[in-house]
Order: C-alpha cells, then structure tokens, then sequence
C-alpha cells in the first residue's frame, strides 16, 4: 500500500527524518508489509531508493530499484544495512532526495562500497556495489542515522525548471 513521503520543509515531518531508525529483530509477515509498502510509496513517487522512516517508520530497512538501461540496479531490501568497506576513490556527483522534491546538490561520497545486511526473512546477505547502487545505499543509511543528503552537499542546492535525469532517492 502506498503512503504518503514525509517531506522535510514540514517542521514534525522533518523530527522524524531527523531521527534514529531502530534495528528490526522480528521477521515475519510484518517486515515483508513494510518492504511492499515502501517499494509501492516509492514507485510512486517515481523514486529509485527510500529508507523506512521516509514513511515515518523509524527502523532499519532499505529498498532500491531501477530499471532503465545501463545502471540497472535490481529490486533489492536491506533490513539492518552496514557499510562493512568503501573505497577511497570518491565521486562528486548530483543527488535528489524523496523527502526534498525538485531539490538537488553535488554530493561526494565512496565510488565503491560492501555492505552486510539481513533480508525480509532475516537471512544474511553480503554483497558490494559501485556506482548507482553504491550511492543509494550509501544516501538511504544516512536516512536511518538522520542524516539528509543537505548535510554533505559541496556548494549549493539547486532545483531545475523542466525535468531532468536525476532520479530521487
Ligand atoms: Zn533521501
């Protein structure tokens, strides 16, 4: 079921963003709920990642899909994320965010990262990622810290009159 994006122009929308998301120690047919309704709130949004507490559930979970060609990430839900290696080579690139529509910035960040995570079931997965998929997870664990993306833009925020490519998250 799709909800509603918390947006963070809004002050108690914005309290929440600005929170600790909490780990998730039960799995069951309660974690694959929030997983569909995060991937149906966000393909509706037309957004490519979204963290749990962007539907003002405060814990621990990922997800991130992208179809269109060439970086294709596939459909994917992170509960309990961590960054267990990034790379030092860094990239500067744009980022939008779901909570900040129409709203970008050059973000720097690791080019390359491995994570660690459980899935829906509470399986262990491993796995690393460059890239796309590298910025996501590494945009969409900073939402489970409270950290937003206009913490970390070089210079300054930006918005664009006609669509443009960069895809929120
Ligand atoms: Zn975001």
């Amino acid at each position: 079921m799709k909800r509603k994006i918390l947006l963070a122009e809004v002050s108690d929308q914005l309290s929440m963003l600005r929170k600790i998301s909490k780990p998730i120690k039960e799995f069951g047919a309660s974690t694959s709920a929030l997983a569909t309704d995060m991937f149906d709130s966000m393909h509706a949004a037309k957004g490519v990642g979204l963290s749990a507490v962007q539907i003002g559930v405060p814990e621990r979970m990922i997800v991130a899909e992208y179809t269109e060609a060439k970086s294709a990430v596939p459909k994917m839900v992170l509960v309990n994320p961590e960054i267990t290696w990034s790379s030092k080579r860094q990239v500067l690139d744009e980022e939008g965010c779901l909570s900040f529509p129409n709203i970008y910035g050059m973000v720097r960040r690791p080019e390359k990262i491995t994570y660690k995570a459980l899935d829906p079931k509470g399986q262990i997965i491993e796995g690393k990622a460059s890239g796309l998929l590298a910025r996501i997870i590494q945009h969409e664990i900073d939402h489970l810290n409270g950290v937003l993306f206009i913490d970390l833009v070089e210079g300054d925020l930006y918005t664009y009159e006609t669509q443009n490519d960069t895809k929120e998250i």
